[in-house]
């Protein structure tokens, strides 16, 4: 239960806009109640205080300190100004975790070209400005355990024809790989975690549009599992904690799928 005890993790797009257990409200619950502080840094003010309120549930002996943070992740100064405000506030970020991430739906003859662009803004050079506002932090500290949430879209077809997120996911795997890579020598590792079905609103997002009722798509892909289930926020947290904490400290440049073998059957 102290996996991340004197850890300060600074968690992009942590929210929850509807207060539901995302991807994002479980990482920072797990985060929490391993021991670390939390900076809850998203676009919603409502999403933080979501957030918030489920860390301020998860007690632990003695409570870490925890902060929200609003910032666009599309926006340099928003972010170097949110990982300052940690920083100043919490402490130094001994983990990055970047959950953000937008499903743009639609091929390359219905999607405009703006919208490819901003899920890329979004997705990948929002990590971009994160990696590049928190390495400095990390290399003068000697240490660091950076964090992100791609997906199995990223890793191969998924059966959704949305080119703009699936190349925003891929591309995410090799800026982690190359920062863990450039920087180990430093004591710093990066890696990336893809989830697979995961039970959120952004699933039904992802899968409305496509053919098929939202229902049905999604009994055919509780089906398609290996397991036979879909994965939960909770499972992807477990990861995220994993990874985070000195638990997985050889292991560097690589994804976790979280997807009960879905990417590989
Ligand atoms: P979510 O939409 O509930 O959470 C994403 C959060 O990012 C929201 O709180 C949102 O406000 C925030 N955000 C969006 N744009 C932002 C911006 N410009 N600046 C700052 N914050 C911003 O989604 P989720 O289901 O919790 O998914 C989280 C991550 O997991 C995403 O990266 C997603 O691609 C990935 N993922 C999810 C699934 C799934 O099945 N749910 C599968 C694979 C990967």
């Amino acid at each position: 239960m102290n996996r991340l005890a004197g850890h300060v993790v600074i968690a992009f797009g942590c929210g929850s806009p509807d207060g539901s257990t995302n991807n994002g409200l479980a990482a920072a619950r797990a985060f929490a109640r391993e021991g670390a502080s939390v900076c809850v840094v998203d676009r919603d003010d409502t999403a933080i205080g979501h957030t918030l309120a489920a860390l301020d549930a998860a007690h632990t002996t003695p409570p870490p300190r925890h902060l929200g943070v609003r910032a666009d992740v599309t926006e340099d100064g928003d972010v170097a100004a949110a990982v300052e405000r940690c920083r100043e506030d919490l402490g130094v970020p001994s983990v990055l975790y970047y959950n953000v991430g937008i499903v743009v739906n639609g091929g390359p003859e219905e999607l405009p070209t703006e919208s490819f662009r901003f899920a890329l803004d979004v997705n990948l050079t929002g990590a971009f400005r994160a990696v590049k506002e928190v390495l400095p932090l990390m290399r003068k500290a000697g240490r660091g355990s950076i964090v992100t949430v791609s997906s199995a879209g990223g890793l191969r077809w998924m059966g959704y024809d949305y080119p703009a997120y699936a190349a925003s996911k891929a591309g995410l795997l090799e800026l982690t790989n190359s920062v863990g890579l450039a920087h180990a020598h430093e004591g710093i590792r990066a890696n990336s975690i893809a989830p697979g079905l995961i039970e959120t609103p952004l699933l039904r997002t992802s899968i409305a549009g496509h053919h098929g009722s939202v229902e049905d798509m999604l009994r055919a892909r509780h089906a398609a599992s290996p397991t036979g289930r879909m994965g939960t926020p909770e499972d992807v947290a477990e990861a995220a904690v994993f990874l985070a904490s000195d638990e997985s400290r050889y292991i560097n440049a690589t994804v976790l799928p979280v997807d009960g073998g879905l990417t590989h059957a």
